[in-house]
């Protein structure tokens, strides 16, 4: 029998699949059925430096930036714009204009190293890269390249000021299964892989998370709008849809071009910070840093917390700490286009350890990775998804899409970019996603992530979670923080191995971490590698296992 878990969510209208339609129009229009938008307002403010892009800004400089790229660089349709951009006042200006245009945005780490760029050219081959003064070296010259800090880009978004957006759209057609973006998956398994994600996806998302915020609070927005301070990098999915989501909302953002606790701190103060999404060592920090002390937090009401598991003694202790701000939790994978779960209002957020519940248009099932059986709640097993935001197999056959637009011109598909393999084994005929999650559902559709399959530690027979051991190091007050990574083992086959960061002077030795529950191997360290989302490198920390490094 069958075991298929739906949305408990109230049902959220999408535009018809056939109707043509670009993520920039849908949110656009969003925009202007909520709110009669102040043109003074900031979309965006540079925290460090107190800069703004207002929407008036964002409105010209976006639609003269398109004509600018359509009439003088002949971008359209299928092409392909790589960009090597930290976050900055021109980032949504550039991310709509290309959009606008049906141009497929591949978004890159600017921190990325010269053999990961090359591969994500050959995967996407561009017609055009934008970078700044910094990251343009690490582009080849061989690819004509805009440098967004320049004279030459203030004169693209400025020059064809008159114009309106309207005659940039005119003669050009986007289809709702164009694709719209290459998002790069953090890739802590495995090799970086680029997701395409179309405008249908991006809509379906963003109408979901509009309809939710909306129906929360139907009277809103408020004057003035409320303010976020977004601490999670704009080219990854979490930072890119949260940006959407803003402009769709009217919102205001406050951006870090370089992360930084003390000033994200000072920024709450400044502009009065309401709400930031996070990823879990940010909460880690604010639980154990003084320096939350320094700075008047009151304004802070939600931390929007994702993209790695949030231990429930850290969600304690914040609690206990900052006892009137909320954390809410998403789940997520850049290959659904962000939030597939999430806990909504007080009831969800103390369902303590869960994610919450599926995403209003998701469908889920638990399957067991042996026999591939479906399972009732309760049971763990693979979690695999279904519906309107998850990027589309070669030959998905899914209800809510529209046909699986390829650009071949360019090298740009449905699935993993050029790469057909890993797509056929993520995606069934179906149009399941299999997220390599291990995870179950309570009887009441709270999803539970256990861990990654993929690095669950074979101890024995016993398969030991390391999310779960990682989370009791964390509770210990002597920890500034910890990563578990499988080490072999003869008899064992592998042994757990903790990664420790002593807090500063304390003298807890590896005899008194080992007795947590199953860690059989203690090495401290300085710092825990992590990704730009907060996601423990575990490969990383098993490359130095290995490496004969460590002191004995
Ligand atoms: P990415 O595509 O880089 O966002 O990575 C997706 C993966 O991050 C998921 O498959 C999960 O393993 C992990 N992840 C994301 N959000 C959460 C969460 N709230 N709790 C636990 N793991 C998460």
């Amino acid at each position: 029998l069958t075991k298929t878990y739906h949305s408990l969510r109230p049902h959220v209208p999408l535009p018809p699949p056939s109707q043509p339609l670009s993520i920039t129009e849908f949110t656009l229009s969003l925009l202007r059925s909520v709110t009669t938008i102040n043109p003074a307002t900031s979309l965006l403010i540079n925290a460090v430096t107190g800069q703004r892009l207002s929407y008036a800004d964002f409105f010209r400089q976006t639609s003269s930036l398109a004509l600018s790229l359509r009439n003088r660089y002949s971008l359209s349709k299928g092409d392909v714009a790589f960009l090597l951009c930290p976050s900055s006042l021109h980032v949504p200006v550039l991310y709509f204009s290309l959009l606008s245009l049906g141009v497929v945005v591949s978004l890159a780490n600017p921190i990325s190293s010269d053999s990961e760029i090359a591969h994500q050219l050959q995967l996407t081959r561009p017609s055009i890269a934008f970078a700044t003064s910094q990251t343009s070296r690490k582009i080849p010259s061989n690819l004509r390249t805009i440098v967004i800090d320049s004279p030459d880009f203030l004169s693209l978004s400025t020059q064809n000021q008159f114009n309106n957006s309207s005659s940039a759209n005119s003669t050009l057609v986007v289809d709702q299964s164009d694709a719209a973006a290459v998002l790069f998956s953090s890739g802590t398994t495995g090799k970086v892989k680029g997701v395409v994600l179309t405008h249908r996806n991006l809509i379906a998302l963003i109408a979901g998370l509009y309809h939710l915020k909306t129906e929360s609070s139907p009277n809103e927005p408020p004057e003035p709008h409320p303010v976020s301070l977004i601490t999670v990098p704009l080219f990854h999915v979490f930072g890119f849809i949260i940006l959407v989501q803003a402009v769709s909302l009217g919102e205001t953002l406050v951006f870090m071009e370089m992360f930084d606790f003390e000033t994200m701190l000072k920024s709450v103060e400044k502009y009065r910070v309401v709400s930031m999404p996070v990823s879990p060592p940010l909460i880690v920090a604010f639980v154990k840093s003084e320096l939350t002390k320094k700075y008047d937090l009151s304004s802070l009401q939600m931390l929007g917390c994702g993209g790695a598991p949030l231990g429930k003694d850290v969600a304690d202790k914040f609690k206990e700490k900052f006892p009137d701000v909320e954390i809410t939790q998403g789940y997520g994978l850049t290959e659904t286009g962000g939030a597939a779960a999430r806990t909504i209002g007080p009831d969800e957020i103390n369902q303590h350890g869960s994610v919450g519940r599926l995403y209003e248009l998701m469908e889920a099932k638990i399957v067991d990775p042996v026999t591939g059986e479906a399972l009732p709640p309760g049971s763990r097993g693979e979690l695999w998804l279904r519906g309107p935001t998850i990027m589309k197999g070669i030959e998905a056959n899914d209800a809510f899409a529209t046909s699986n637009q390829i650009c071949e011109n360019y090298g740009v598909s449905a699935g993993y970019v050029g790469d057909e393999k890993a797509t056929a084994e993520t995606l069934d005929s179906e149009g399941w996603l299999k997220t390599g999650d291990l995870c179950y559902f309570d009887s009441d559709g709270f999803l539970f992530i256990v861990d990654r399959l993929k690095e669950l530690i074979k101890y024995k027979a016993y398969q030991v979670p390391p999310a779960e051991l990682e989370h009791l190091l964390h509770s210990n007050p002597e920890i500034a923080d910890a990563a578990v990574i499988p080490y072999p083992d003869e008899e064992a086959g592998q042994i757990p191995m903790a990664f420790v960061v002593r807090k500063p002077g304390s003298k807890i030795t590896e005899a008194q971490v080992a007795p947590y529950k199953k860690i059989r191997r203690v090495a401290f360290i300085n710092s825990i590698p992590k990704s730009p989302a907060g996601k423990t490198l575990r490969r990383e920390l098993v490359n130095y296992a290995h490496s004969g490094n460590l002191s004995k």
